[in-house]
């Protein structure tokens, strides 16, 4: 029986109780990405929504956003733009401090990353509280880019994030949920 995008991502998405620490329940999709169908069908599901729109470049946050960022650019002939933990870039950047689920941290881009006016979107794999997005949101911005949405594999609405974007007036598009956590 044919399996629903849903259905199917839900199966290759592995759930490790406890990591990185007591409560969190860490949602691991590299066995998503082992899996050639499934991760075919996250990218195919991903660029979806943007299909016949012109589209400069993918921001992906580290590291996973880069995984899937880069397939994405490439099924929408973007450009891509890696944002990387502080210190990572060799020239000049632009930086930001952005709250996480577990405390505090600083991302950053290259100045030159974005043209003003650019069309982005903004990838990575999961939106927890929404912080690490915010961050990237607020960076890219800075430099004049036109964010077009943001998207992710996988949304914990409970947490927030997907509300905290879309007060900053960002699109959110996500292909499941879990719910609770
Ligand atoms: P947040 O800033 O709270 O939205 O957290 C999102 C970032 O932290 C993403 O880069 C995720 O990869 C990672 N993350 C947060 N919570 C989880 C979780 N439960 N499972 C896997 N990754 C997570």
């Amino acid at each position: 029986m044919k399996q629903s995008l849903e259905e199917a991502l839900r199966a290759s998405i592995r759930t490790i109780p406890d990591y990185p620490k007591p409560g969190i329940q860490f949602r691991d999709i590299t066995t998503l990405l082992g899996d050639a169908r499934a991760f075919r069908r996250s990218v195919d599901g991903l660029v979806h929504p943007y299909a016949g729109l012109k589209i400069d470049k993918v921001a992906g946050i580290e590291a996973r956003g880069f995984i899937l960022g880069g397939a994405m650019a490439h099924q929408l002939s973007s450009g891509f733009i890696p944002i990387r933990k502080k210190g990572k870039l060799p020239h000049e950047t632009v930086r930001v401090a952005y709250s996480l689920e577990y405390g505090i941290d600083e991302m950053e881009m290259h100045r030159d990353a974005v043209n003003a006016g650019d069309k982005v979107i903004l990838v990575d794999d999961l939106i927890a509280t929404g912080g690490t997005a915010e961050g990237a949101v607020k960076l890219l911005r800075q430099m004049g880019a036109e964010i077009v949405a943001a998207c992710f594999v996988i949304d914990l609405p409970d947490l927030g994030g997907r509300a905290k974007l879309e007060a900053l007036g960002v699109e959110v598009n996500t292909l499941i949920s879990y719910e609770g956590d």
